[in-house]
Parts: C-alpha cells; sequence; structure tokens
C-alpha cells in the first residue's frame, strides 16, 4: 500500500500563487517549468526546507526556539513530509566561486570514498618496511600484560628489556617521563659492541639502577643463554644480551604487577621487550632456545613502530598524516613522519601512497583481493571487529556505485578541476546515493543537466535504484528521458516570475502536451529558416590537451556554430581550455584581431547577499536619481546617503541593509529570517520618504526588469543593460534579488547580458553548455539572443549536445574519437541542415 501523499494547500513561497497539489511518496516524480517559474520555491525552500524543519524538531528545546522565530512557509496546510535530504547544484549552494572551492578537492574526496579509504586503512592495513618489506608491528605493555595472564597458572615467565646504550640509560634515567619519540624516523647509530671496559662500567650502573640479573651468552651467535646476577664475580667472557627487568610465575601475580613489569621493560629498554617462557604464547611468533640448560622460548614485543632490522622508526599511523601533502624531500634525504607512513601503509598489495593513482576499477580489484585475506587471516572473527566489515562495505560500495555512474576509469587522486562537468555532477551524487538511508525523501537538482541520453539513462538507473528502499525522488529535471520515466509530472508556469508560480499540469507521466490552456502558452521562437554561410576561418592551430593529440580545426566566422559530440569528445576542452585567453589585463582578450568574449560555466563573482542591480554596476545610477531629487536636496542628502554599504548611510542599522538576520546554524545554514526593524526594506524611514517618480528607493528595487523598463525611461545606461537583460529572457527578475536567489540558468544569462552589453565590433562569443539545466522555452530564447548577436556581425560558437542549440545552429562541427584509446578529431564539419540530414 502506498503512503500518504504529501498535502500542499494554499502555499505561496516567493512567487508561488495559492499552490495546491497532492506528491505521491515512493516513486519518481519530476518538477519541470521554465525558469524562474517556482520550482526551487517548491522543491527547495518549501519541501526541502519543512522537511529539515521536522528533523530539528527532534534537537534540543533552545535549538527550537531560535528556529521558531524564523519564517515558516505561507501554507495553508502541509503534510505528510518524511526525512529529506536535498542536493543542490553547485552555483547555488554557497558564496565560494567553483574553482575556488574545487582547488582543494579531489574525485576522492567529493565522493567521499577518501575518507572511508582512510579510516579503512588505519583500522585493517598494516605497516610494511619499505626497505626490507617486513611487517611493523606495535604492541602496548597493556596488550603484553594480558597476554601472560592467560598463560597456564605456574608457568614461569622472565621479563626482559634491551641492554640499553649507555647514553640511553643515562636520559631515561634522567627523565622518567621521556617516552620513546614516536614521529623520529632518522637513523639511529648501530650499537658499539661494548669495550671490556665499558661493559663493566655500564653493568656496575644497571645494578645501581636497582636491575639484580642479567641474560649472557658465552659464544656469540647462539641459541643458548644463562642468567647471572650483575655481580663483581661475573666471568668476563660472558656478553650481556638482555636486562631482567622482573621474573614472574603465572597466577601468582597481579595483572596490574605484570604490567608494571612491562612497562619497566619498555621504558628503559627503548619500546623492546623480551618475554620468556616455558610455554610459548598463543599467537605471537617465537624462537626456542635454552636458558640454564632448560628449553624456553623467546618472544619479542616493540612498544613502537619500529623495524630493528632497518634501524628505523616509524610513525603511529594516525589520520591526519594520511591527509598531509608530502613535503619537498629535503638534501638530507630525511623523509616527514606523513610521507614515510604513507609509504608503508599497505592493505594487501594496496599502499596508502598508490591507492589514489590507480584507477577506481583497478583499486577494486584490488581491494577485493586485500579483502578476502583480510577474511582468510580471520579479520571478520572477533565482534569488536563487525567496524571494519562495515568500513570495507563503505568503500566497496562506493566504488560499485562509481562503476555503475560510469566514473570508474577515474582515480581517486584526480583534482576536480580536471574532471568534465558531467563527471563532477556524477561524482558529487555518490555520497547521496551510498548513504543507505530509507524512507528520505530525495531532492535532486538537475542531476541530468548535459548529459547525453546513454550517460542520463545510466544515471537514472541508478538514482532511481533508491525508490526499492522506500525511498522517495523528486527531480528538478528538464532531461526529456526524466520526464518520460517519471511516475509522476509537475509542470509549473506558464511564465516566470509573477507569470508563473501554477501548477500547469500535475499526473502521471507523459504530461498531455497540450496541458496548457490555449492564453497560457507563451509564443514559442523558433529558429531562422535560412542558414548563413561562413565569412571566414579561424585556424586557432594544433592542440595537445587532455584527450586531444595534434588536434587540427578551423572555426567558421560570422554565424553560430555549434560544436557538438558525445560526452568526453573533448568538444569543451578544443573551444574553452584552448582558446581561453591567457592573461586578462585591461583591454579584451583577441583571437586573431577578434575581440574575444567567453562565458564559460564558471558561476558569477560576488557576494550571495549582493542585489542584481550590483551586479550589473547598475546601482550606482540608481542611487543618484535619488540623491538628485528636490526632496534629497532639499535636507541635503546625497547618492552616497542611499548607499548599503558604508554605516553613515540611510540604510537600516540593524539588518546592515540586507533586509535579512541570519542566524549561524551549520545544519540550516540558508536560515534566514526578514529583519523586524525595516521589515525587509533595508532602509530607514527618512530614506524612504524620498520619492523618485513617486516611488520610494525600497520600492523600486521591488520592480521587475520589464517594469524597470517604463520607470527608467530616459536613463541611457539603465535602458541599455535592463533591455539586454530581458533579451536573454530574463524580464521577470527583480532589481534587489539577491545573487544566492538566482537560479544556475538564470547567473549564467546574467553573465551573458553582461557580455552583450559590451561596446565590441566584429567579436567572438564563446559559451560553454549555455543550455545546461535550461527548459526548453528558455534554451529558445537563450539562443534567440544569441543569433541577435550575429545578426549585427558577431560571431558565436558554443560547445552544447542540445538539440534546441542544434536547431538554431548555422554550422555545426562534431568531435568524436574513432576508437576509445585514440585522439577525437573532427567528424563533420558543416552546414546545419546538412548534419540534422545525417542523424
Ligand atoms: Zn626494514
Ligand atoms: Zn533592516
Amino acid at each position: 500500500m502506498n503512503p500518504a501523499p504529501i498535502l500542499i494547500r494554499n502555499l505561496y513561497v516567493h512567487n508561488l500563487q495559492g499552490v495546491d497539489l497532492e506528491i505521491p511518496l515512493q516513486q519518481l516524480v519530476v518538477v519541470s517549468g521554465v525558469s524562474g517559474s517556482g520550482k526551487s520555491s517548491l522543491a527547495f525552500d518549501t519541501l526541502f526546507a519543512e522537511g529539515q524543519r521536522s528533523y530539528i524538531e527532534t534537537f534540543s528545546l533552545a535549538t527550537r526556539q531560535l528556529l521558531e522565530k524564523f519564517e515558516r512557509p505561507a501554507v495553508d496546510r502541509l503534510e505528510n513530509i518524511p526525512p529529506t535530504i536535498a542536493l543542490r547544484q553547485l552555483a547555488q549552494t554557497g558564496d565560494k566561486s567553483r574553482r575556488q572551492y574545487v582547488d582543494a578537492q579531489n574525485f576522492g574526496s567529493v565522493t567521499s570514498i577518501a575518507d572511508h579509504l582512510k579510516l579503512l586503512f588505519l583500522r585493517c592495513g598494516s605497516l610494511i618496511c619499505p626497505t626490507c618489506q617486513r611487517k611493523i608491528t606495535s604492541s602496548s605493555p597493556a596488550e603484553v600484560a594480558q597476554r601472560l595472564a592467560k598463560l597456564p597458572q605456574g608457568t614461569r615467565i622472565l621479563v626482559t628489556m634491551k641492554v640499553p646504550e649507555k647514553s640511553a640509560l643515562k636520559s631515561s634515567l634522567d627523565s622518567q617521563t621521556a617516552g620513546p619519540s614516536r614521529n623520529s624516523t632518522k637513523r639511529t647509530a648501530p650499537p658499539r659492541l661494548p669495550t671490556e671496559k665499558a661493559h663493566q662500567a655500564l653493568i656496575e650502573e644497571l645494578r645501581q639502577q636497582g636491575f639484580r640479573r642479567g641474560l649472557f651468552q658465552t659464544e656469540a651467535p647462539s641459541e643458548n643463554f644463562v642468567t647471572h646476577e650483575f655481580s663483581k664475580d661475573l666471568p668476563q667472557h660472558f656478553e650481556l644480551v638482555a636486562v631482567i627487568a622482573d621474573r614472574l610465575i603465572a597466577g601468582s601475580q597481579t595483572i596490574e604487577r605484570m604490567l608494571e613489569s612491562c612497562e619497566t621493560a619498555m621504558r628503559y629498554g627503548a619500546g623492546m621487550i623480551g618475554i620468556w617462557t616455558q610455554v610459548p604464547l598463543p599467537e605471537s611468533p617465537h624462537f626456542a632456545c635454552t636458558m640454564d640448560g632448560q628449553a624456553w622460548y623467546r618472544h619479542e614485543f616493540n612498544t613502537r613502530y619500529r623495524c630493528e632490522p632497518c634501524q628505523r622508526d616509524f610513525p603511529k599511523p594516525q589520520l591526519a598524516m594520511l591527509d598531509d601533502e608530502p613535503p619537498p624531500q629535503t638534501p638530507e634525504n630525511t623523509v616527514s613522519a606523513s610521507t614515510l607512513l604513507q609509504q608503508s601503509l599497505r592493505l594487501g598489495n594496496v599502499s596508502w601512497q598508490n591507492a589514489g593513482e590507480q584507477s577506481l576499477n583497478q583499486l577494486d580489484h584490488l581491494l577485493q583481493q586485500a579483502r578476502k585475506e583480510y577474511l582468510a587471516s580471520g579479520g571478520f572473527e572477533e565482534t569488536s571487529n563487525l567496524r571494519d566489515r562495515s568500513l570495507w562495505e563503505h568503500v566497496l560500495q562506493r566504488i560499485e556505485w562509481c562503476r555503475r555512474l560510469g566514473l570508474d576509469h577515474l582515480p581517486l587522486s584526480r583534482s576536480v578541476s580536471d574532471l568534465s562537468g558531467t563527471e563532477y555532477r556524477r561524482a558529487r551524487l555518490i555520497p547521496l546515493l551510498s548513504a543507505g538511508l530509507v524512507n528520505t525523501l530525495y531532492i535532486l537538482d538537475e542531476p541530468l543537466a548535459g548529459l547525453d541520453d546513454q550517460t542520463a539513462s545510466i544515471v537514472l538507473d541508478a538514482i532511481q535504484s533508491l525508490l526499492k528502499s522506500g525511498n522517495s525522488l523528486l527531480m528538478v529535471e528538464h532531461h526529456p528521458l526524466a520526464k518520460k520515466r517519471a511516475n509522476f509530472v509537475i509542470e509549473m508556469g506558464p511564465g516566470a516570475g509573477s507569470e508563473g508560480g501554477r501548477i500547469v499540469y500535475a499526473g502521471s507521466s507523459p504530461a498531455p502536451t497540450q496541458s496548457m490552456p490555449e492564453h497560457d502558452q507563451v509564443k514559442l521562437l523558433s529558429p531562422p529558416k535560412g542558414l548563413r554561410e561562413p565569412a571566414g576561418w579561424i585556424d586557432p592551430g594544433p592542440i595537445n590537451l587532455k584527450n586531444l593529440q595534434q588536434f587540427q580545426w578551423k572555426l567558421p566566422l560570422g554565424l553560430m556554430c555549434v560544436v557538438t559530440g558525445r560526452h568526453g569528445s573533448g568538444k569543451s576542452t578544443a573551444l574553452i581550455d584552448a582558446l581561453q585567453p591567457t592573461s586578462h589585463g585591461d583591454t579584451l582578450p583577441a583571437l586573431a584581431g577578434h575581440p574575444l568574449w567567453m562565458v564559460d560555466s564558471s558561476p558569477l563573482k560576488g557576494q550571495p547577499s549582493q542585489m542584481l542591480i550590483g551586479l550589473l554596476d547598475l546601482f550606482g545610477e540608481v542611487r543618484a536619481l535619488f540623491g538628485q531629487t528636490p526632496e534629497a536636496k532639499n535636507r541635503q542628502l546625497t547618492a552616497r546617503f542611499f548607499s548599503l554599504h558604508v554605516a553613515q548611510s540611510g540604510r537600516c542599522s540593524q539588518c546592515k541593509g540586507t533586509g535579512q538576520i541570519s542566524a549561524d546554524l551549520t545544519f540550516f545554514n540558508e536560515a534566514s529570517m526578514t529583519c523586524p526593524n525595516c521589515h525587509g526594506k533595508r532602509y530607514r524611514r527618512d530614506a524612504l520618504e524620498i520619492r523618485y517618480r513617486g516611488l520610494n528607493i525600497a520600492e523600486a528595487l521591488d520592480l521587475t526588469v520589464a517594469e524597470a523598463l517604463t520607470y527608467f525611461k530616459g536613463h541611457h545606461k539603465l535602458q541599455s543593460l535592463l533591455t539586454t537583460l530581458s533579451r536573454t529572457g530574463l524580464r521577470y527578475l527583480r532589481l534587489g534579488q539577491t545573487l544566492k536567489s538566482l537560479s544556475g540558468g538564470e547567473r549564467q544569462r546574467i553573465k551573458l547580458a553582461l557580455a552583450l552589453g559590451q561596446p565590441v565590433e566584429n567579436g567572438i562569443f564563446i559559451c560553454d553548455e549555455p543550455t545546461m539545466g535550461l527548459h526548453d522555452q528558455d534554451a529558445h530564447q537563450l539562443m534567440h539572443a544569441f543569433q541577435e548577436l550575429v545578426s549585427i556581425g558577431h560571431t558565436v560558437w558554443l560547445a552544447d549536445i542540445h538539440p534546441v542549440a542544434l536547431s538554431w545552429a548555422d554550422w555545426v562541427i562534431q568531435l568524436d574519437s574513432q576508437t576509445p584509446l585514440t585522439s577525437s578529431e573532427v567528424l563533420f564539419s558543416g552546414p546545419a541542415t546538412t548534419f540534422r540530414q545525417s542523424e
């Protein structure tokens, strides 16, 4: 039986206009609509916010009281929302630009595989000395004491310690607290054989320190030992090999006494404890020997991580050390503790140092093998190792998800800036997919944007598999495949801003094509019928970048050219990376004499709280208009009085001109409420008394682009940029809207409008996947703006696979490689009509 659907009655959030909706759970629900129609208001600002809120209601009273100050969605009824997690497009998640944010990241950290792998290596890995390949283990004195306590009653035990070097003995006597230095990896000098005189002096010193007996060899090397008191009558040819710290009999002493003996031996013997017993200690390597004519077993425990044969100390494995970048090698060739750890920590045949370099595919193979070995060695038998088992599963499951999403050819160390856009977006899904949540509502923002049909189908399969665990899926998505596979489709619209915010269709998929009422249909722009011919050609020269080797091509001038090709064909590399201007001076970069304007997919620069009018660099004009009004002059106020960035101005002092008060709640980072002092108007009352053309400044900032065009009639600079903005389809945005409230598609179109506003002639505009995440209707509008550029003499080159982009192109260049391992080449270059016929 299906659970009760999410029930929404009379919802007013942002531009939503009294939405009534029932959304089925445990199904794939797709929300679509032109940008600005209210998709995010529904998905993120209502469902996600409310899902988070019900989760937070399980928190402490203090936290809840803080949260109660924040606005609840304006709605009559909002019911049956399960716990919710969301993945937004990166452009919308914060104030860091993608480049800044990702520089510190690699594929391993985005997928969270690296974090789990670190824990796995620490728990289940071993230290292997890189010089001699011996396994380095350490035991604490407590572990040794516990094992001694398990020996059969009456077993005789000798606890011995290494013969200290004189200087070492002295220093440990000077400072009883000085433990062995864990991080010292410098080679220590090999112990010198004591001269007879020094030997005698050492024994004398040990005697003074309270040690009574030693273990001696009469003829080295052999496994025959004798015990002897440290006395003056010690035969000359006896050589001291170990100092007896204590003599014990199993069952006669408390474990505390045993521990004390082990600790003493560890402290004086530089971390080495020798245990001699008459029966072997289980699960410890031992050497058979004779002592005083009787059979004994010798065991060695090292409380430090040390390779005795190589005289090399290793650091105790710690999480932070695996994060460290290896520092450059010093001239003396000493390595840092972190580097040594990274070189020697291994899991089966995988060393930590190399784990990040291999493809996930190879890594998976090696880890599966290591897991078998771990299993065979009894690693899972103890109940305390349940955690280890889940560590293995966490890592292997995530790799499996990567394989299903076609990412297993990548190594964990691949930096995010070297991932393609679609690889990056798929990688971000991995932590969500592998979280193992049940009965949860997943809200995803355009997970299929920019994917070709084949890849989109694979990603959608993976996402849909979440439904099996009783989860629910709600995707904001325009990809046709998503709508086709959806169980339920919500189409919002019909327009943007105040012309949107309504449910155009909500029901089972597929949505009827003529679902919109006649009068609401927005006139679709259609591509031009005639095609332009190239007015000339540009040869950028051979390209050797990423998967392009000796790549040669020519690009046509004076028209709109779309460079297309399947994912990984190198279209963005050839068009964006290879042509990226190297320096940004004061002059506009140029290509073969043509001013070059590149609109890549990086986000708009600016503070999240910056207003649209500020992004357009037009706020100064607006402030000047208010400063020049007769009323302002009367009161001796200038344009500066209307600034929101200076304290001595007319801005509201409580919210410092933002109109919002926010709280620092890490788990609810977008929490903010309208400023109670200015009620979101940003200004003090006296500033609001100044009116220009009937409106005060808060009302002017609340105008849409379309309304502002009329309001600012006669002001050339304002008019021209606002006109450009409305040409890219953004006439519904409000001047005071903040950067953080804009969708990814809206931001890119603002960037484009800024580029279109440049006074250049014969320019070349290059744009990377401009249609990504756009509704078809928005894509048409954008292509229309590009064609307008061409009609006034510019050239437009786009890297894109969207059918709408291809339908508006004059010329198409298709890239692909003949075989998976060879470089891409130009498969087709010709008029768009020829290309469409060949498809
Ligand atoms: Zn070694
Ligand atoms: Zn305020």
